[in-house]
C-alpha cells in the first residue's frame, strides 16, 4: 500500500484545518522502522492538536495521535523485524513527528517497545500514555525504596485516566490505596479497581498547614496545586509523592517543611522522553500487573472514521475511560 488514509492537520493562510486525507508513503517523515498502525487512542493532547486549542503541534502539517500500537512492516533498526508488534507513546509523535491517526507511520526504533505477548494490541492502547505514566509513578516510588509495609498510598484525580491506572497498579502491588475523587458516584468503580478508601477532593483543594497529620507513606498526584501541597504535608517521614499532573493548577502553594523536617520527597514524573529501558520495564510490569478485565472495562473501541470527531469532542467534555481507535 503506497497510499493510505490519515488525519492531517495544517495551518495555511491563518486557517487551522484537520481533515482525513490520502497520503503517500513518500510523504512520511524520516525513521528506521515502517509500521502498519493497528490501533491509536484519543488523548486530551490529540483533542488540543486537532482543534488548535492548545500549542501541541510543533510543525505543520502534522498527523496527530500521540499513542499507537503497530505491526512492523520494514526495519533497518537492529532491534526490530517485520511482523513484530510494537507500541509507541509520546516521544514527540503526533506533535513533532507524524503520529498514530494514520494507517502507516515511519518511526525511530529508539522510540519503540515490543509488546509483551500477554498484552493484546487493543489493551496496550487502552493503557496508553495514561497507564504508562501511572506505571512510571509506581516505579519512581519503588526506586525511592517505598513498599506497602511502609503505610497506605494515596492517589489524586483518581477517577481520571492516570488516576485509575495508578489505583489499580498500586493495589496490585499490595498497597492499601486511598483514592481522592471529586465524583462521589465513582466510589464503587474506584473500589472495584482496588481502592480501599474514598476521600473527597474538596478536603484537599485549599492550602492547609505546612505540616499536617502524617497519613500516607506514598502518593501519586495527577492534580498539582493545593492538592499536591496538602499531600506533601500529610506524607509521613521519608515518604514520597510522585507528581505527574496539573488538572488542579500549575502552582505549588506549599512549604519546604515536609522536605526538611520529615525527609519527604517530591518525585517528578514525565512520560514523553524516550528513556527506552524504563519504558520496557514499565510495559513488562503493566502486562503482568494489570487485570485484562479491568482494562477492558475502561475501553471503548471506535472505527478510524470516527476518530477526528471524537478527538474534537474530548476538549469540550470529559470522556470516561479510554477511547481506542481501530485502523481499517
Ligand atoms: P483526566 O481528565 O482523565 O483525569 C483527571 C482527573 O482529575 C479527573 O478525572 C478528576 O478526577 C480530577 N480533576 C479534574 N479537574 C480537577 C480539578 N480542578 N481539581 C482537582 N481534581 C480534578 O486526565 P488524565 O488522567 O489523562 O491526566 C491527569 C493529569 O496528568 C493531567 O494534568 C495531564 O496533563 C497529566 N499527564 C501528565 C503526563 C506526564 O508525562 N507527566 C502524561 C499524561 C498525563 P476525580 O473526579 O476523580 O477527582
Amino acid at each position: 500500500m503506497s497510499s493510505f488514509k490519515a488525519v492531517l492537520i495544517d495551518k495555511t493562510s491563518g486557517r487551522y484545518v484537520a481533515e482525513y486525507v490520502q497520503m503517500d508513503e513518500a510523504a512520511l517523515m524520516p525513521g528506521d522502522v515502517d509500521v502498519d498502525v493497528l490501533y491509536s487512542a484519543i488523548n486530551y493532547k490529540d483533542g488540543l492538536a486537532v482543534t488548535g486549542k492548545g500549542p501541541v503541534v510543533r510543525r505543520f502539517p502534522m498527523v496527530p495521535g500521540v499513542d499507537l500500537v503497530a505491526r512492523v512492516a520494514r526495519s533497518t533498526h537492529d532491534g526490530f523485524a517485520p511482523g513484530e508488534i510494537v507500541v509507541a507513546t509520546g516521544c514527540g509523535i503526533g506533535e513533532a513527528h507524524y503520529g498514530g491517526f494514520a494507517q502507516k507511520a515511519r518511526l525511530s526504533g529508539d522510540w519503540l517497545v515490543k509488546l509483551p505477548d500477554s498484552l493484546s494490541p487493543a489493551r496496550a492502547m487502552t493503557v496508553g500514555t495514561a497507564g504508562l505514566t501511572a506505571m512510571f509513578c509506581v516505579l519512581a516510588l519503588e526506586r525511592r525504596g517505598l513498599t506497602p509495609e511502609d503505610g497506605p498510598a494515596v492517589v489524586s484525580g483518581a477517577s481520571g485516566g492516570v488516576g485509575s491506572f495508578a489505583v489499580a497498579l498500586l493495589a496490585k502491588s499490595g498497597w492499601r490505596v486511598a483514592a481522592i475523587t471529586g465524583h462521589a458516584a465513582e466510589g464503587d468503580y474506584l473500589k472495584s479497581i482496588g481502592a480501599s478508601e474514598i476521600l473527597a477532593r474538596d478536603d484537599f483543594a485549599k492550602p492547609g498547614k505546612a505540616l499536617q497529620l502524617q497519613r500516607f507513606a506514598a502518593g501519586i498526584d495527577a492534580v498539582g496545586g493545593a492538592t499536591l501541597a496538602n499531600l506533601l504535608s500529610q506524607t509521613q517521614f521519608d515518604g514520597a509523592i510522585a507528581a505527574c499532573g496539573n488538572v488542579g493548577g500549575m502552582d505549588l502553594p506549599g512549604s519546604v517543611a515536609p522536605f526538611i523536617l520529615r525527609g519527604v520527597a517530591l518525585l517528578g514524573v514525565e512520560s514523553v522522553r524516550p528513556r527506552i529501558a524504563l519504558r520496557r520495564q514499565a510495559w513488562t510490569r503493566i502486562a503482568s500487573d494489570l487485570d485484562a478485565g479491568m482494562i477492558d472495562a475502561m475501553c471503548e473501541i471506535i472505527p478510524f472514521d470516527h476518530a477526528l470527531e471524537r478527538a474534537r469532542s474530548i476538549v469540550t467534555g470529559k470522556i470516561r475511560g479510554r477511547v481506542v481507535v481501530e485502523m481499517p
